[in-house]
């Protein structure tokens, strides 16, 4: 398996450094056979080749079997012509990753107030109030003078239909409960056709029970009761926001992981950005990319029925789950180490018999 990293910028050379050496001792354990490529990306890669996605990086991550992209600092990169490339936008658009899978639960030994809970939120990738990749040429976002800005989200019937399928998908092979959130009370055109869609794509699934809930509301609802909730289906916008209250309320942003999904082709991604506040100080929690990976690693198990890769990634989770119980990780999560000494525990767990299941 070829996996391509792109490290990033803020924290995401630390967490990419971290998360590639899980990857090589997972690959060595469960003879996945590995072999990782690194790439610049984000200002590194501006500086070089006066581009965040450099020419010929797109044809090398097409060629490869699964990517693993950093946190860049997209707020920095304001003019494509220049060369700033939101990179994140660049590789869903261009591989049409139109699912983005966002799990988020609890942990044993991690203190939380809000209750144990384990949830998914399957969030549209390509379209949406994104104005760099809703539209064929152009932005989606106008200044129509100095003090009137207009921002213009796409939302289509077949993007719609393939996010409410992948969601069913997911929820049937969990515990068949699905939430569709969504703003149909206000946006009634674009949000009520994502509801309607959504709605009649799991009257497909037999068994599969459906709610649907406000997006305002959902933010209550799911600091109240997360346990309620199993798979949640949103548009791009609602699905960021909510995925990273998610993330949080399982302990930390620093577990969010997230794996983007096409027909062909994925790419691990943490939830959060490049958390420039805390970068270069080997504080930051490398699970979230970590834990990305291991989607990475299980997403390509199951397309080429390869069983040891999805071993690999429930070994990795638990592995994470065991770091997290025995306080062997970064302080955000309640533990005493860098970032570095955290990703070298999971590597110790693999090599170790300790991980088994949390
Ligand atoms: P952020 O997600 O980077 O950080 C929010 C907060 O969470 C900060 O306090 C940060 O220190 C903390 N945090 C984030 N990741 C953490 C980790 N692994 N461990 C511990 N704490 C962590 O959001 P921001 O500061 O608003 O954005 C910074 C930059 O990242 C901006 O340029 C933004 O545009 C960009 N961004 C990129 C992506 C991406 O690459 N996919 C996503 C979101 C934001």
């Amino acid at each position: 398996m070829r996996i391509v990293v792109l490290p990033g910028d803020g924290i995401g050379p630390e967490i990419a450094a971290a998360t590639s050496a899980v990857l090589r001792a997972a690959s060595e354990r469960f003879q996945l056979n590995v072999a990782i490529e690194e790439h610049a990306v984000g200002h590194d890669s501006l500086r070089l080749f006066g581009a965040t996605v450099r020419p010929g990086l797109l044809e090398i991550v097409r060629a490869a079997d699964g990517l693993i992209l950093g946190p860049t600092a997209t707020f920095d990169f304001k003019d494509e012509q220049s060369g700033e490339i939101n990179p994140s936008k660049f590789f869903r658009k261009s591989l049409d990753l139109f699912a983005n899978v966002r799990p988020a639960r609890t942990y044993p030994g991690l203190h939380n107030r809000f209750g144990a809970f384990d949830l998914v939120v399957v969030r549209e990738n390509t379209e949406g109030f994104y104005s760099d990749r809703n539209m064929e040429q152009g932005n989606g976002e106008l200044l129509v003078t100095p003090d009137v800005a207009i921002s213009l989200r796409r939302v289509t019937r077949h993007c719609c239909e393939r996010i409410a399928k992948a969601a069913c998908q997911l929820a049937m092979r969990r515990s068949k409960r699905l939430t569709i959130v969504h703003k149909a009370n206000v946006l009634k055109i674009g949000d009520g056709m994502f509801l309607d869609i959504c709605r009649a794509t799991a009257g497909e699934f037999p068994g599969l029970a459906v709610d649907d809930i406000l997006v305002d509301a959902m933010m209550a609802h799911v600091v109240r009761q997360p346990d309620r909730f199993d798979v949640i289906v949103s548009t791009n916008m609602f699905g960021d926001i909510l995925s990273d209250l998610t993330a949080e309320l399982s302990g930390s942003l620093g577990l969010g992981g997230s794996l983007n999904v096409g027909a062909s082709h994925a790419m691990a991604q943490a939830a959060h950005g490049s958390a420039p506040d805390i970068a270069g100080r080997d504080v930051a929690n490398p699970f979230s990319l970590i834990l990305s990976m291991a989607l990475l690693l299980a997403w390509h198990g199951e397309r080429s029925g390869a069983a040891r890769f999805e071993s690999a990634a429930r070994a990795i989770e638990n592995a994470v789950a065991a770091a997290i119980g025995g306080g062997r990780a970064t302080r955000d999560v309640g533990g005493q180490l860098g970032t570095a000494a955290t990703g070298q525990a999971i590597v110790d767990i693999l090599a170790s018999n300790d991980n088994r299941p949390v």
